[in-house]
């Protein structure tokens, strides 16, 4: 049986123990509300480690928009060809942070759990259906 990349688990927002089980209850742009399972409906996984745990995805949250603030803003300065006003700026970050918000919610999430959780492994034995 050939394990789950990492990446792909990442990508498809699964469990960061078995890499099968969705982290997600409804899809990205759904317009219903972005709700996690509590428990990994694949083997059983409590996500929120301990309570209020997914605070913490508010800084991966943070510095994701920061990047994000950076790159938008370069691309207009470079798009617009060095335009000066701070408006179009404002506007070009808001907008772009706005349209990203339902990922950037989730993939801070799937990083805090993937990434910087010590105590969540992947355990390839629950890697099967
Ligand atoms: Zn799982």
């Amino acid at each position: 049986m050939a394990a789950t990349p990492k990446l792909k688990a990442m990508l498809d927002a699964k469990c960061p123990r078995c890499r099968r089980g969705d982290i997600f209850q409804n899809s990205m742009y759904g317009l219903k509300s972005q709700k996690m399972y509590e428990f990994c409906p694949h083997c059983g996984l409590k996500y929120e480690v301990e309570p209020g745990y997914f605070y913490a995805a508010m800084y991966v949250g943070y510095a994701i928009n920061v990047a994000l603030g950076v790159t938008v803003g370069m691309a207009t300065y470079f798009i617009t060809k060095e335009e000066k006003s701070p408006w179009i700026y404002i506007a070009a970050v808001l907008t772009a942070s706005f349209l990203t918000a339902p990922i950037n919610f989730r993939y801070s999430r799937v990083i805090l759990l993937h990434l910087l959780s010590p105590k969540i492994s992947y355990r390839p034995d629950y890697d099967h259906d």
